[in-house]
């Protein structure tokens, strides 16, 4: 079997063939320790809930990811990273224990003291260890639901990546990139920095409430928009527009839109039509990383069919689970309509990423090679040794873990 959260990673990790367990029941915010800030809740919370009751307390999440529509199981299981990776680590750095079923009518609590090698097979396991049942993470203190925002504008790869390597102090940093610009302006990017706002940056006017966050009409995309919409012309208009509009400079802006821009727009993934689309996301080296991207954008300015939303991070510290994906480097995040010619790109991405020692993310992946994603995770012999260890090689799986053979 198989615990599932919310569905929000991208291909086969949350699908069985056999049997899902829908955890979305075990929605229980348990306990909170005010001092320590320490979270106990349930797996099937979501980060959206657990912001909804945190917040207003002065407290956020130590990591989020680019949604708020996640449970904190499945956040766990692909042990997610923010735009705060380089300085804070992945989510589970930040977790201190998991009540995890094993499939053996043993319910273990696991942390860093116990069952330490079950913990952290955990922690980026994509569920493949057991169901994840309650757990705890420390919180992080805020002042207010605001961040300070400054905005760069990097005209070229070369200038984001510096700009990235001189942001190290700022706790966010994440860029916007064009992937479909060529010649001199190829992989131009609009940097957005981050830190959360003090009460006294804010506004005279939001001083006596500045915990609270302005309510966000939620907007919905009716139909499936046809094919031609995201044309090469329409995306590559699209992307001269946005990078044109990115004013560099500070400006404050609400928590919501910051850390989660797609969230108002109620099924987004309709933009891509009938026919769907998938994601691409890869991790590349720090010293492979300019050679990397800069072969990645150029196959996919010659040959994709186009990608609006193009998100770069920069990686820190390698994360301890050995299956979890970030180490330190540049991940690069791809929305691809999903066509034949599509396809054919994401296996020569898949080869570029091997070709520069990278690793593919397992969360957004749908069509890897099994020897690809090996290559990319030198631990995944520890992984299946644990799960041989305790027996849950033979009680769980995924559409997945089949197909890559984890
Ligand atoms: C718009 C968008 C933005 C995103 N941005 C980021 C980002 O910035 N960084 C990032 O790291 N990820 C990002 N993601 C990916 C997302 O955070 C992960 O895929 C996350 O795991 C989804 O959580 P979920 O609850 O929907 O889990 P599901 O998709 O349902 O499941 C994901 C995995 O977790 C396992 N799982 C779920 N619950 C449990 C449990 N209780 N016990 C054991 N295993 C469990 C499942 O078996 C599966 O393998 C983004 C996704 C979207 C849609």
């Amino acid at each position: 079997m198989l615990a599932r959260g919310n569905g929000r990673s991208y291909g086969d990790a949350s699908l069985n063939a056999r049997q899902v367990l829908d955890t979305r029941g075990l929605d229980r915010l348990v306990d909170f320790d005010a001092i320590g800030g320490v979270l106990v809740c349930e797996a099937g919370v979501l980060l959206a809930e657990v912001i909804d009751v945190m917040l207003p307390r002065g407290w956020f999440p130590p990591v989020t990811p680019g949604t708020r529509f996640v449970t904190i199981g499945g956040m766990i299981a692909s042990d997610v990273h923010g735009k705060n990776h380089h300085g804070a680590g992945s989510f589970c750095e930040h977790l201190l224990w998991i009540d995890l079923a094993t499939g053996d009518g043993e319910v273990r609590r696991c942390s860093r003291d116990n069952h330490a090698d079950l913990f952290a097979a955990t922690c980026g396991g994509m569920g493949l260890t057991g169901a994840i049942l309650t757990c705890a993470f420390r919180m992080l203190r805020v002042e207010t639901g605001m961040v300070r925002q400054r905005t760069v504008r990097a005209p070229t790869l070369a200038h984001a990546l510096a700009t990235f390597e001189e942001a190290m102090d700022w706790t966010y940093s994440v860029a916007w990139i064009d992937c479909l610009a060529g010649g001199r302006s190829a992989g131009r990017s609009a940097i957005m920095l981050g830190e959360h706002a003090r009460v006294d940056e804010l506004p005279s006017g939001r001083r006596a409430t500045p915990l609270a966050r302005p309510v966000r009409r939620i907007k919905s995309i009716p139909v499936d928009l046809p094919g031609f919409v995201l044309s090469r012309a329409s995306v590559s208009l699209f992307n001269r527009v946005y990078y044109a509009a990115q004013r560099a400079g500070d400006a404050l802006v609400n928590i919501d839109p910051y850390f989660y821009p797609l969230d108002t727009l109620a099924d987004w993934n309709r933009i891509y039509g009938r026919r769907g689309f998938t994601q691409f996301q890869c991790v590349l080296p720090l010293d492979a990383s300019q050679a990397g991207l800069g072969t990645m954008l150029r196959l996919i300015r010659d040959k994709g069919q186009a990608s609006f939303l193009a998100v770069l991070k920069r990686l820190g510290q390698e994360s301890f689970g050995p299956l979890s994906f970030p180490r330190p480097g540049y991940t690069l995040a791809l929305d691809f309509p999903a066509t034949p010619a599509n396809l054919a790109l994401m296996a020569e991405l898949d080869a570029v990423t091997a070709a520069h020692g990278g690793r593919i993310y397992l969360a957004k992946d749908a069509c890897a090679q099994a020897s690809t994603v090996a290559a990319g995770y030198p631990r995944l012999d520890a992984f299946r040794a644990v799960r041989q260890q305790y027996g849950l090689d033979t009680r769980f799986s995924s559409l997945l873990s089949d197909r890559l053979n984890l």
